[in-house]
């Protein structure tokens, strides 16, 4: 699965409809988050999120159990989000930020894009066969919602068509182009081999000369 996106919503935000029914909302209250008055006070400001990530919508659903009183850690008495409390509650506090991170990771290491050994998010190629599922209910995407999903995550590499063997990685283009000049050099400066026409393979043996790996 990719990740479409995490985004902050509210009521009436309209999606591309092909792609709506596959994202999910649920609502987390920031106060629980850390976020805070210029006095200290905790600041509910319930928001509704967006994704089609279980993983993240997992992380940004706490909600406060409190009434009145602050259910986090440290309690306290909810600030009325108006006037300064309200424009400062728009920059996200940082806990806020890591379970965005953290629900991203979660995703991408249940997905199979992260792995043990390999650095950085793996590249997906045109033999992975990649296939876009329904983030809850696994349902296969076919036709319009496919086409719809690929133009948006435009997933496929064309370029970097090269992986590691050991890791899977992908490999620079250009990088492995040039690796292969070196080799092929090297090869060439200890005259393991002399070049020789095709014809002359076809003459002897009758057939085209047989390929040989790279
Ligand atoms: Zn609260």
């Amino acid at each position: 699965m990719k990740i479409l996106m995490v985004r902050q919503v509210g009521t009436g935000c309209q999606l591309q409809p092909s792609l709506a029914m596959r994202v999910h909302r649920v609502t987390g209250d920031q106060c629980q988050y850390d976020q805070e008055s210029h006095k200290g006070d905790p600041v509910k400001k319930p928001t509704g999120w967006m994704s089609n990530s279980p993983e993240i919508l997992k992380k940004l659903s706490k909600r406060c159990r409190g009434v009145g009183e602050c259910s986090r850690r440290t309690g306290g008495r909810h600030a009325t989000a108006s006037g300064r409390v309200a424009r400062e509650a728009a920059i996200y506090p940082f806990k806020l930020c890591r379970a965005i991170l953290e629900g991203c990771k979660n995703q991408l290491l249940k997905d199979g894009k992260l792995l043990a050994g390999a650095r950085g998010i793996q590249a997906l190629f045109d033999d992975d066969h990649v296939e876009y599922l329904d983030a809850l209910t696994g349902e296969k995407l076919n036709g319009e919602e496919k086409a719809a999903a690929e133009k948006v995550f435009n997933v496929t590499s064309h370029e970097a068509m090269v992986k590691d063997s050991v890791t899977g990685q992908p490999l620079e283009p250009l990088l492995v182009k040039a690796a292969r000049k070196l080799e092929m050099e090297y090869f060439e400066a200890k005259e393991v081999w002399e070049r020789s026409p095709r014809s002359e393979a076809l003459a002897r043996t009758g057939k085209a000369p047989s390929r040989c790996a790279g």
